[in-house]
């Protein structure tokens, strides 16, 4: 893009190197965002440096040592870019995960700076790999976009609801014309006075889908505005719902419902969390399950969110989906069961033995391996680490398999943060690692 000012520099033999546009931008001739139409990313990054540098007298050389590809984030992922910030990133594990998109053993990449984190999830792993792996089920999927529109009472509400359930083949068809990958799997309308609010779902494939979605509802709303009295207010209207806490996501699930459990004999439970199945399951019902509800609270886990972040911010999700991935409840129960002891001598009788029954149910994960943050350097790494980075092979494959492994990795922390509260190790855990 050139103007004026460019021909003027022309003309005057400047440059675009960085300390010239960082000149223009003091002397008002140019605005920070505007670098990017007159150098290239990098310069334009490195020139914004400068100038942040001259405003604030902050060194920012660590902020400019960075991997990932400054045109390509420039262009679909970052506007005034500068740099990039650095998160220390573990791996837990391997883990080994029976799913249905993925069975194997996977290194779980965890950016963090909790110390202690990698090592309990680490921990959680290992007695999960050692009871056989998680068995791990996506039970439902669907990325939901929830435009409102305004009609003049219930009468006219009412009709458009009806009229929108009648007619969702051509909502589909002017959603899917916006996109090769996104299938509209339902459309329900919710009713408020004057409002109404339509909540579409999609398969989105591989792709996280909230711009794909977006897109697609767009194009569907226009036909809404056509054949019905309703006009639109916003494209969004909070009952997505979108990085915000919302029962409706806790309930119907947005992005991937995904369920991760394991059964873990009594031994295995002792030799590696120094504890009972009773004291965990106790542990849990206490806290994730009374003190949650006392709460209030969403989240009926003790630390998902901690995982789901931690790969998220690894793998190049958008991390403030970590909101809706917090949708999480954890269960555990103490069961009669076979020993490995028992087992072995052969006589096939239940045992008082015991063995615990874990399991996490995440409502609402929104997981891509295409789109968004996935292609940075880094991130594109840890995915290929994972064996899930692109498109999968059927589409959609790919994005299970991340939720799959999330979710395993989500069962492994609570089954460690569970058990160093019941073996009261929890603050020495932190006292050594994190501090
Ligand atoms: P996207 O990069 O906008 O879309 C995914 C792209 O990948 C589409 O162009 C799709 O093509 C293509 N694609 C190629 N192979 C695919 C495969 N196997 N499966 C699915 N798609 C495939 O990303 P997005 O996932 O829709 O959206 C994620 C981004 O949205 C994140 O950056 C997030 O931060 C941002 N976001 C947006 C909003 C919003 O309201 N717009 C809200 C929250 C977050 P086709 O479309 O032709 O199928």
């Amino acid at each position: 893009m050139t103007d004026d000012s460019d021909a003027a520099d022309a003309a005057a033999g400047a440059g675009t190197d960085p300390e010239t546009l960082a000149d223009r931008v003091a002397d008002g001739d140019r605005r920070l965002y505007e670098l990017g139409d007159h150098a290239d990313a990098e310069t334009a990054a490195t020139a914004r440096r400068l100038v942040v540098e001259r405003d604030t007298g902050v060194d920012l050389d660590a902020t400019g040592e960075y991997t990932f590809d400054a045109p390509q984030a420039a262009q679909s992922n970052i506007e005034n870019l500068v740099g990039g910030t650095q998160l220390p990133v573990g791996v837990a594990g391997p883990v080994s995960v029976r799913g249905e998109a993925t069975d194997g053993e996977f290194y779980l990449p965890i950016a963090t700076t909790e110390g202690a984190l990698v090592a309990s999830v680490n921990r959680g792993c290992s007695a999960v790999s050692a009871a056989g792996g998680a068995t791990v089920r996506v039970t439902e999927r669907g990325m939901t976009r929830a435009p409102v529109f305004r009609v003049d009472g219930i009468s006219e509400g009412a009709a458009v609801a009806e009229w929108v359930e009648a007619n969702e083949d051509r909502l589909a068809e002017a959603a899917e014309s916006t996109t090769s990958h996104g299938r509209l799997q339902s459309v329900t309308p919710y009713v408020v006075g004057d409002s109404v609010f339509l909540r579409f779902s999609y398969d989105t494939g591989d792709a996280n889908g909230m711009n794909m979605a977006t897109i697609a509802t767009r194009a569907a709303a226009e036909v809404v505005e056509a054949e019905t009295p309703a006009s639109l207010v916003a494209l969004s209207g909070n009952l997505c719902t979108d990085k915000k806490p919302a029962a409706i996501n806790a309930v119907e699930g947005r992005g991937h419902t995904v369920t991760a459990d394991v059964t873990i004999p009594r031994e295995t439970v002792e030799e590696r969390f120094d504890t009972t199945p009773e004291a965990i399951a106790e542990a849990n019902t206490r806290k994730n399950l009374v003190g949650s509800a006392k709460a209030g609270s969403l989240g009926f886990n003790a630390q998902a969110a901690n995982v789901v972040a931690g790969v998220f911010i690894a793998t190049g999700q958008d991390e403030a989906h970590v909101v809706e991935g917090s949708n999480c409840i954890t269960t555990a129960e103490a069961r009669d069961g076979v020993s490995a002891s028992d087992a072995s001598g052969g006589s096939g009788k239940r045992s008082t033995a015991g063995e615990l029954y874990a399991s996490v149910t995440l409502a609402s994960l929104q997981v891509g391996t295409v789109g968004g943050g996935t292609t940075l350097a880094t991130q594109s790494e840890m995915l290929d680490v994972l064996g899930f980075a692109g498109g999968g092979d059927p589409v959609g494959s790919n994005a299970d398999a991340l939720a799959e492994v999330i979710a395993a990795g989500a069962l492994a922390g609570e089954l460690s943060l569970l058990s160093a509260l019941a073996s009261r190790h929890l603050s020495s855990a932190h006292e050594e690692l994190g501090r």
